[in-house]
């Protein structure tokens, strides 16, 4: 795109500004993964973001970015929550998609050899595919109490534990959710999805940790070698989507002036402040609700799943919840920033003030420090645990919120390893079953999925290394290294 980057500092590339851009903009990126990142739209798409209104310095892109709907996927944009604005784009389809890991006191040779008997089990439990149903039996009640309270609803209903609540970011629930806010469509979409896994990219996959980096952190978060874990990644089904829909289009209806000045018309956002604005806040928290219900719906049934497969109680396999991170989010947060002549940034000197800002992660996973109020109390001395899954043949991360989160990335890191290829061009680059076959006679990883073309649409060579994205959050400090996990077996959706 005639875009020039040069290198900062190591493993931070900025834009060479333009007129249009309001503030600077910043990839966070190795050599290797910054030319997978050149290789698509991402960097054109990061310097349209960093033209918008209220953009608070700078727009950034994680080591996974890859090009998305008008904002890159792996992107992170502030924007002022006075004068600024918010926008559906930044938040993506999937709102609140995120991934949770369950912990079991279970080690890998307890499973060896029972994987297809366990995925077999998981995938009768949890619906998954495009279909409809749930793993509890929805109707419109059930959901506004869902869309109102999060996890608060499960645990009245028997589906979680107070413990569960503690260790969801925001325990589970946006207190700004507006169900009214929310479509007759969306709802009827997500009566008939509560606890199931959708499709595609999303999984539930069943690890073993295989390294320790940080002995004292694991301890903190109750991981150890050898253990088995669950990973479960999904967000807010139809639900999600048809509000990031519904909101688009009342965008473009209400605020055409607006979307006139913006460099791409899927950047559309509401200004600050503006009724849209508002709905679409309470609206899209609501959809964040979904999601949490959506997760805990299915831990329900994995644990119940585990404790009929293993013949205990889930309790005594120690099916306790790690953490639960949302990766397609915005959310109103406060932010120490410098006043500065691009308005308010990161970077700067002098004294800082407080803005409210609405914090925009696509992509991207909240990675807050240890020491800050938000981060659980069972956690608070050693970060926020950080979720980063890598593909059904590679390893995944935990790592720690880093101590220059808030300083670099609004307290922000990546949340994938990334995709390197499009759906389609993976279809014509693979086949299912024989993605399958490799990753069982390679890797002893028994894998099922809906249909065999969400195989091939997932196959491990569609995202870039893994290993590479979180060894650039370490190195920056915005995320540290505590484990890594490879795949045992695997449900894909
Ligand atoms: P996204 O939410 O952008 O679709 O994906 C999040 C990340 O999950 C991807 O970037 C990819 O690294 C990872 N991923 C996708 N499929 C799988 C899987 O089956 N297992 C694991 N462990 N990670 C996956
Ligand atoms: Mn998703
Ligand atoms: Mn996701």
């Amino acid at each position: 795109d005639g875009l020039t980057l040069h290198e900062v500092e190591a493993n931070v590339w900025e834009l060479e500004r333009d007129d249009g851009m309001d503030v600077p903009a910043r990839v966070f990126a190795n050599e290797d993964l910054l030319e997978h990142i050149k290789d698509d739209r991402t960097l054109s798409q990061l310097r349209n973001v960093a033209c918008m209104p209220g953009a608070v310095a700078p727009a950034l892109c994680m080591p996974d970015g890859h090009q998305g709907y008008g904002f890159p996927v792996g992107g992170v944009a502030a924007f002022d929550a006075e004068d600024g604005c918010i926008s559906p784009g930044g938040v993506g389809f999937d709102i609140n998609c995120g991934v949770r890991m369950v912990k079991t006191n279970l080690t890998y040779e307890d499973v060896r050899g029972r994987e297809e008997e366990l995925v077999e089990a998981l995938f009768d439990a949890v619906p998954c595919g495009l279909g409809g149903g749930g793993v509890h039996d929805g109707n419109h009640t059930d959901l506004e109490k869902a869309l109102e309270r999060g996890v608060d609803w499960c645990l009245e209903e028997g589906y979680a534990v107070r413990e569960d609540l503690e260790h969801c970011e925001d325990e589970g629930m946006r207190p700004d959710a507006d169900p009214d806010a929310v479509s007759k469509k969306a709802k009827d979409r997500g009566a008939s999805q509560m606890g199931s896994l959708g499709s595609g990219n999303h999984f539930l996959e069943i690890q073993r940790v295989t390294d320790v980096y940080d002995d004292e952190t694991a301890d903190a978060f109750g991981l150890a070698e050898d253990q088995l874990v669950v990973l479960i990644h999904c967000g807010s089904r139809g639900l999600g989507h048809q509000v990031c829909s519904d909101y688009l289009r009342r965008i473009e209806q209400e605020h055409p002036e607006f979307l006139e000045e913006l460099p791409d018309k899927d950047l559309a956002a509401a200004p600050a402040g503006s009724e849209v604005a508002e709905d679409y806040y309470g609206a899209m928290c609501a959809a964040i609700n979904f999601a949490w219900v959506n997760r805990q719906l299915i831990t329900h049934a994995v644990r119940e799943t585990f404790a009929d497969v293993f013949d205990a109680s889930w309790q005594d396999l120690e099916m306790d919840l790690l953490y639960d991170v949302a990766h397609n989010i915005a959310k109103r947060e406060t932010h120490d920033v410098y006043v500065t002549e691009d308005g308010y940034s990161l970077d700067g000197d002098g004294g800082r003030v407080e803005r409210d800002l609405y914090v925009h992660r696509k992509g991207a996973t909240r990675a807050f420090p240890a020491g800050h109020p938000e981060v659980p109390k069972a956690y608070r001395d050693v970060g926020q645990p950080v979720i980063i899954p890598g593909s059904m043949g590679a390893g995944s991360y935990v790592l720690k919120g880093g101590d220059g989160s808030l300083d670099r990335s609004f307290g922000s890191t990546a949340h994938g390893a990334g995709r390197l290829m499009s759906r389609t061009q993976a279809k014509d680059e693979y086949w299912g079953g024989d993605v399958a076959d490799d990753l069982r006679e390679q890797n002893e990883i028994y894998v099922k999925a809906a249909s065999g073309s969400t195989i091939a649409e997932e196959a491990p060579g569609v995202y870039k290394d893994v290993d590479e994205v979180v060894g650039v959050s370490d190195d920056l400090g915005i995320g540290d290294l505590v484990v890594r996990t490879f795949p045992v077996c695997n449900v894909k959706g």
